[in-house]
């Protein structure tokens, strides 16, 4: 038996420069199982970004509808929104974009505290002994390397236990090294957790391991496979 986490219908999404119009998402509609390790795979230009950031609620389609755990989030404000996202998703960008001035571990803490989560401070702990950096929680983001900086954003991603995680090409800015540590620890972190992966790559192999495939070219989606079981 399989549930739906995440449904979007018939998404587009478009900008005017210059008075022209630029279409960036044409006409996308899926829908992603609770449990499920899906990539979205495409070329540079092709909208994975802009698909991600619409299906967790970071950006509003110009027409279509996205719905979370059976919630419209279409229409809400975005000050309905906001607490939506903190709750039920996770997001991890390919820039890491820790805040500056929060060291490790208040970073971690940050999306539990904004909910007022007593248990926000032993959390962040738990998660940040977990990928090994408990010793280096008061350091600050330019203290730390590209990797470092990494894991403590899929901390900061899994504290309030999303049932999402999004990761937009998490490793484009890491050596290959750090890029199959970060891959591994979000697998471990899918697995153990049984939360809902959405990750944007354009790498082959990493999208070897999902259990589906969606391709985007030119802002459709261009194909759609799972895994052999
Ligand atoms: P990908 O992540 O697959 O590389 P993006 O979603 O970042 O693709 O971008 C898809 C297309 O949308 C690109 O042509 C990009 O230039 C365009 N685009 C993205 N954001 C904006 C924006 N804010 N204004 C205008 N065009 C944009
Ligand atoms: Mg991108």
């Amino acid at each position: 038996m399989t549930d739906t986490i995440l449904a979007a219908d018939r998404l587009s999404k478009h900008y005017f420069l210059g008075g022209q119009k630029l279409s960036v998402l044409k006409d996308i509609s899926l829908s992603i199982d609770k449990g499920e390790f899906i990539v979205i795979a495409g070329s540079s230009g092709s909208g994975k970004s802009t698909l991600l950031s619409l299906l967790s609620g970071l950006d509003l389609p110009s027409s279509g509808t996205i719905a979370i755990a059976g919630r419209d989030i279409t229409g809400l404000t975005e000050d309905q929104l906001a607490p939506v996202r903190n709750a039920l998703t996770g997001f991890v960008f390919q820039s890491f974009h820790l805040i500056p001035s929060l060291n490790a571990l208040e970073n971690v803490m940050f999306p539990a505290e904004l909910k007022k989560d007593p248990q926000a401070r032993k959390k962040a702990e738990n998660l940040l002994d977990r990928v090994g950096l408990l010793p280096r929680r008061k350091n600050f983001p330019e203290q730390l390397s590209g990797g470092e900086q990494q894991r403590v954003a899929i901390c900061r991603a899994l504290i309030n236990e999303p049932e999402i995680v999004f990761a937009d090409e998490p490793t484009g800015n890491l050596d290959s090294e750090n890029s199959e540590g970060i891959i591994r620890l979000l697998l471990d972190l899918h697995r153990a957790r049984q939360t809902t992966l959405v990750m944007a790559t354009h790498s082959q192999t990493l999208a070897s391991r999902a259990d589906r495939i969606v391709r985007l070219h030119d802002g459709r989606i261009a194909g759609d496979t799972r895994a052999e079981q």
